[in-house]
C-alpha cells in the first residue's frame, strides 16, 4: 500500500509496517519536527515529494468545487497533489481533505479507524467481472487483471484512540 501522509498521520500513526511507500511533503515534515521526535521520523523511510504545479492546480480546483478550499491549509493542498502524482491512498483525519481527494478519485483512510490496523486493508478485485480477492494478479474467474481497492471507505467508522 502506498501512501501519502498528513501531518495528523506523521504524528499519530505508530504501525507503518502494512505501508510498501510512505509518501509526504517537505511542509508536513516541518510541522511534524517540532511535535515527534526526530527518531520517529528518521526510522521512516520517508519520500519526500514536491508537486508539480499542474498537480496542485488539480487539487485547487477540486477543492474549489467541493467547497473546501478555504478551508485548506497550503500544507493540506500538497498532500492531496502528492496523491494525485504518486497515485497513492490519503491518510488524513481532515474532513476537508477527505471531500477533495474524493472528488479526485482518490482513496483515503482515517488515522484513527480500525481499518488501518488490519493487515487486510486491501483487496483485489477484477477490473472486469469484479471478483474479490485477498491476492492474486489475473482473475480465476475471467482472466482480466486484478487492480487493489480499498474494500470499504472509512466514513462513519472512525473511532477515538
Ligand atoms: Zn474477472
Amino acid at each position: 500500500m502506498k501512501v501519502v501522509l498528513d501531518t495528523s498521520a506523521l504524528i499519530y500513526l505508530n504501525d507503518f509496517r502494512n505501508f510498501e511507500e510512505i509518501i509526504t511533503v517537505q511542509e508536513v515534515v516541518e510541522e511534524v519536527k517540532d511535535k515527534i521526535s526526530e527518531m520517529k521520523l528518521k526510522s521512516l523511510k520517508l519520500k519526500v515529494v514536491e508537486p508539480s504545479k499542474n498537480s496542485l492546480k488539480k487539487a485547487e480546483d477540486a477543492a474549489r468545487k467541493t467547497g473546501d478550499f478555504e478551508k485548506l491549509s497550503k500544507t493540506d493542498l500538497k498532500v492531496v497533489s502528492a496523491a494525485v502524482e504518486n497515485d497513492a491512498v490519503i491518510i488524513s483525519d481532515d474532513r476537508n481533505v477527505q471531500n477533495v481527494a474524493e472528488e479526485l478519485g482518490l482513496e483515503y483512510v482515517s488515522v484513527f479507524s480500525k481499518k488501518i490496523s488490519m493487515k487486510f486493508t486491501w483487496k483485489k478485485v477484477c477490473s472486469g467481472c469484479g471478483y474479490v480477492s485477498a491476492e492474486g494478479e489475473i482473475c480465476p474467474r475471467c482472466g482480466l487483471k486484478m487492480v487493489r481497492k480499498v474494500t470499504e471507505k472509512m466514513k462513519n467508522k472512525t473511532r477515538s484512540i
